[in-house]
């Protein structure tokens, strides 16, 4: 019989169903597929081969599968490590994001992250990104066999300013690709809270509608459970049931803070999981819980995640850390033996994406997506043949990516005696490269402006330029009230009664000016709840001109709402210091004279403070104006009688 191509005298790992071993064997395919596997001696004979590869010395197994990864990122690997997930993702990873990702970029950084899968022995790899029909048309053009979601979320993203773009862009990239021999169009919709019920539902219906798999990120980290939480009020595998999302070819994507109970409802619903040791370790997020997965019958597959966070898509290294990772967090040397290592990365991964009938083994009527690794090595070097286990742990253990010899999809020859032949390594590390040097550019800019920093992590808005103020000792409330009733002044609102915290970011560089990051609760009288607003200022420093009575400060301020933690800023800012200053508050908006200020009675709680602080300011857009503020707050100072040899004009965090 002709065929295309016989491998022979290798020892075949098939990772079929009993996990068949061939010692000398030999694979035989024509038409892409796989049609036959056995003995060498039974083999060869029997096939007039148009291609024979001769692997002695070498073991022939399936192709590793790489389960999840976000492969046009690496375009930013190494960009910014050893950080926490949220400084990472909203600080940089975003930020750069929306400046850089288009399709020019996308198709280039997946052209790379394919060689470099190529080279580790990958023939096929699941994608969630955004301009998917990019990522798909690189694969397609290198010959790797992926999985493509396009990534939905409520948030903007580089391909879609909205989610009803991003909906249709999906749809229209699934109808293009659906039924292509190596690309499987797919539906990413990001996480639980990332989304909305709606997308959720919306993206469950679409996957089900075309039958194509459905990717999610679910329980990464402990803040996004505690996040979904709070959103759904469920566990978000629970959560994501109730959306129908679970009903759908799904694959769920390190479910590191998985409880049983949502493990259970995986296995149920014959839901994926992607296992992405190393990202959840650099990430900090935890470790999954992979033994107990295996242990209920989860369908498990290993991913090296995102260049990003790994920083590359190296699945023996991969497969050797999720193995290893296993036994300490169980202190049970027999969790994920090396045998079922490589079976997560290999039929595992292909069962888990809802492929399986196409990949992940090497069995008869299956495509041909095969490596070949050298292990007549010296760090793979002796062999032994006890036990069957013997070539699973020469395999997973000692091989490293660059034994990888041979790659084929499709029976197609991808890499040959370690030569890509189907990308130009150097004209795609050159475009890359073009394109990170801009972003070198961007970033280092950005780095050196904290307005610019502030601006990049989003919602800044541009406050009034020009503020006068003043402060001076008073005694206590009453010299308000007395004031209050001047015939001129008229109140405004109603007073209000608020604790202030105040963190100051501090910088050596005064220049920059400095950022407050403000935690207002305004106290409800008769016991309602106490609204907490969160705020952060970035103010210019230094005053413009001194009155007698008020200075004049000259700063342009921005302000947005904090929606992240003090702890957030400190690490996405890194001030040289930061000072406290906490104060109980009451303050009147008044009129005088048919002028609008703020009148405030303030107690320094931290750094505590004897007696309290009138304070009254204005603000403006008008330098003019400012001026014309600052001689009616002289005014202000008589009505409300304070003492002239008391005054204060500097801010509180500069006492
Ligand atoms: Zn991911």
């Amino acid at each position: 019989m002709k065929v295309d191509m016989i491998l022979s005298n290798g020892i075949v790992v098939t990772m079929d169903k009993r996990l068949e071993v061939f010692p000398r064997g030999a694979v035989v395919i024509k038409d892409g597929q796989i049609v036959a596997v056995g003995p060498a001696t039974d083999l060869s004979g029997r096939y007039e081969a148009e291609q024979a590869i001769d692997c002695v010395g070498q073991v022939v197994m399936p192709g590793l599968i790489n389960a999840h990864t976000h492969v046009p990122m690496s375009l930013l690997r190494g960009l910014a490590d050893d950080l926490r997930l949220d400084v990472w993702l909203y600080g940089y990873m975003l930020p750069v994001e929306r400046e850089f990702v288009n399709e020019e970029s996308c198709y280039y950084a997946t052209l790379l992250s394919c060689a470099e899968m190529i080279r580790s022995g990958v023939t096929c790899f699941a994608d969630m990104y955004y301009f998917e029909e990019e990522v798909a048309r690189a694969a397609q053009e290198v010959g790797l066999r992926a999985v493509c979601a396009e990534t939905v979320m409520k948030l903007p993203t580089p391909d879609a300013a909205s989610y009803d773009e991003s909906l249709e862009y999906c749809q229209r990239f699934i109808a293009g690709w659906k039924g292509h021999e190596l690309i499987v169009p797919a539906v990413g919709p990001h996480s639980p809270y990332t989304c909305t019920p709606e997308i959720l539902r919306e993206m469950a219906r679409l996957a089900q509608e075309y039958d194509v798999p459905l990717l999610i990120h679910l329980s990464e980290t402990e803040g996004d459970v505690e996040g979904t939480r709070q959103l759904y009020g469920c566990a978000p595998a629970f959560c994501l049931d109730d959306f129908g999302v679970l009903d759908s070819k799904t694959l769920a994507v390190h479910g590191v803070h998985l409880t049983e109970e949502e493990m259970e409802l995986l296995v149920q619903k014959s839901v994926g999981v992607a296992h992405c040791p190393t990202s959840n370790l650099k990430l900090a997020s935890g470790v999954a819980p992979v033994a107990r997965m295996l242990d209920l019958g989860l369908k498990v597959g290993i991913g090296t995640d995102g260049p990003a966070s790994n920083n590359d898509q190296d699945m023996f290294e991969e497969m050797r850390l999720a193995a290893l990772l296993a036994k300490g967090t169980t202190r049970d040397p027999k969790a994920v033996p090396a045998r079922i290592a490589l079976t997560m990365a290999t039929i595992g991964g292909a069962r888990a994406l809802h492929l399986d009938h196409i990949t992940g083994s090497i069995e008869v009527g299956k495509q041909a997506d095969l490596t070949v690794v050298d292990v007549d090595v010296l760090h793979i070097t002796p062999k032994f043949d006890l036990s069957v286990d013997n070539i699973y742990s020469r395999l997973v253990y000692a091989t490293k990516s660059a034994d990888v010899r041979h790659v084929l999809v499709n029976g197609r020859l991808l890499m040959k005696d370690r030569e890509l032949l189907t990308v130009n390594v150097d004209t795609i590390t050159a475009e890359v490269q073009r394109i990170a040097d801009r972003v070198n550019v961007f970033l280092m800019r950005r780095e050196e402006s904290l307005l610019d920093k502030l601006v990049a992590i989003g919602g800044l808005e541009w406050k009034e330029t020009f503020e006068v103020q003043v402060k001076g000792s008073v005694e206590d409330e009453a010299v308000v009230m007395e004031g209050l009733i001047h015939p001129d002044i008229s109140a405004v609102w109603s007073p209000s009664v608020r604790d202030q915290y105040d963190a100051y970011l501090l910088f050596a560089d005064a220049s920059q000016g400095c950022i407050r990051h403000r935690e207002d609760n305004v106290v409800r009288e008769e016991g309602g709840v106490p609204e907490s607003i969160r705020t952060l200022t970035l103010t210019g420093s230094g005053s413009e001109q001194e009155f007698d009575n008020s200075v004049l400060l000259s700063r342009s301020r921005f302000t947005s709402k904090a929606d992240r933690t003090l702890r957030f800023y400190c690490e996405y800012f890194e001030p040289d210091s930061v000072k406290e200053v906490h104060k109980h508050r009451q303050r009147w908006h008044i009129r005088y004279k048919g002028v609008q200020f703020a009148v405030n009675l303030d107690r320094l709680t931290k750094p505590a403070h004897e007696g309290a602080f009138l304070e009254i300011k204005s603000r403006t857009w008008s330098k003019k104006d400012a001026e014309q503020k600052a001689l009616l707050i002289g005014e202000l100072l008589d009505v409300f009688s304070v003492d002239r040899e008391s005054l204060l004009k500097r801010d509180y965090v500069d006492f």
